[in-house]
């Protein structure tokens, strides 16, 4: 049978480990008689679960007690009005800084909450670059600096964390977070969707500087509120519970990988394979400045897109699934998340050689 290796942008591939033990502990969770679905979230061996996966996120990215670490529902897609909802009281407007398809998504909210100060964009480049720093015009009166570290779709990503000053940095990490070590005091609210990097649809979760979470706007649903999440250990109503379970699955698995060094070896390494297979060849070509390509998400065309059919079939064929680009790229992408094992991207990059080969 071929190895079937799944390169979707998300919900996205997990690490087969922790599948398989999931399938094991699926009908009975350590001898509790119960499936973890099953279980009130209220009861002790379910707080256990909570309580192990919260423990082993803080010390994968060793998050100091100044943070809340919240498991919520409603996507990254909520985080967008949250952040706005809680932390601008006392304040009339953010900055972000538009560089794609998801940056434009969180303007487009917070819009409906104040006044949004883009204080840059790399529109002009159709988003192949991130703007450089030097030429960002933030607003020391805003209430907080919003921007997307990797953008999913258009395969950007920072090389190096902006310096907000006294201004509380909020990043959307929903498919980057995990991928190597990060300095989280360097922000104020960190936000990810979970079925990227994390494990199933479902569940987000939000690391959040306890000073910012308090006061929310008026007229704020009590479910947008972080310190009514925080105050009640993200158990203000029933939660994700199953995805949550099997976050902290995947938390356990990273943590035996050897931690987040341990995995920024590994990407890096998946990474600059496959580039190095798209800039050696005259078929393939990476829109994306080279400075700022994205570890995760890994857009690339072929030379002539009436192949793109032959291309994404024949790979399906191979075992290779999920290539396709976003609709309003086009193209193909390879998503390789931390769950996608080097051997899929060995794999992928064989392929593309024999497709080129063959084809090209
Ligand atoms: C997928 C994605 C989102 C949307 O996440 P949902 O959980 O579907 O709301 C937002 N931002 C980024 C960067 C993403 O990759």
């Amino acid at each position: 049978m071929t190895d079937i290796y799944n390169f979707s942008a998300g919900p996205a591939v997990l690490p087969a480990a922790v599948l398989r033990r999931a399938q094991d502990e699926l009908l009975d969770w350590h001898g509790s008689g119960m499936s973890v679905m099953e279980m009130s979230h209220r009861g002790k061996e379910f707080v256990s679960i909570a309580e192990q996966a919260e423990a082993d996120f803080r010390e994968l990215l060793e998050i100091s007690p100044d943070y809340h670490v919240l498991f919520l529902q409603g996507g990254a897609t909520s985080q967008f009005a949250m952040v706005p909802m809680n932390l601008l009281p006392g304040k009339q407007q953010a900055d972000y800084i538009n560089t794609g398809a998801w940056s434009k998504k969180a303007i487009a909210e917070a819009r409906r909450y104040c006044t949004v100060n883009v204080a840059a964009t790399s529109e002009a480049s159709g988003f192949t670059t991130i703007p450089a720093a030097d030429d960002w015009q933030l607003d020391p009166a805003s209430a907080y600096v919003h921007y997307t570290p990797n953008e999913t779709i258009g395969g950007v990503e920072f090389s190096w964390i902006p310096e907000t000053g006294d201004v509380p940095l909020v990043a959307d990490m929903s498919s980057t977070i995990l991928s190597r070590p990060l300095d989280v005091s360097r922000f104020g609210v960190i936000y990810a969707g979970a079925q990227k990097n994390i494990g199933p649809a479902g569940l987000t979760v939000v690391i959040v500087r306890k000073d910012l979470a308090g006061t929310t706007l008026e007229g704020t649903p009590t479910m947008y509120d972080y310190q009514a999440h925080a105050d009640n250990g993200s158990m203000l109503n029933t939660p994700p519970t199953y995805s949550w379970y099997l976050a902290g699955l995947v938390f356990q698995w990273l943590r035996e990988q050897g931690g987040l060094a341990a995995l920024a070896e590994i990407n890096q390494r998946k990474a600059a394979a496959l580039y190095a297979a798209i800039d050696d060849s005259d078929f393939y070509k990476s829109p994306v400045d080279r400075v700022y390509r994205s570890w995760m998400n890994v857009p690339f065309t072929l030379a002539d897109d009436a192949l793109d059919g032959d291309f994404l079939e024949q790979a399906a064929s191979a075992g290779l699934l999920n290539l396709k680009g976003h609709r309003s790229v086009g193209g193909m992408r390879a998503s390789i998340y931390n769950a996608m094992p080097e051997a899929g991207v060995n794999a992928l990059v064989d392929f593309m050689q024999e497709f080129e080969r063959t084809r090209g």
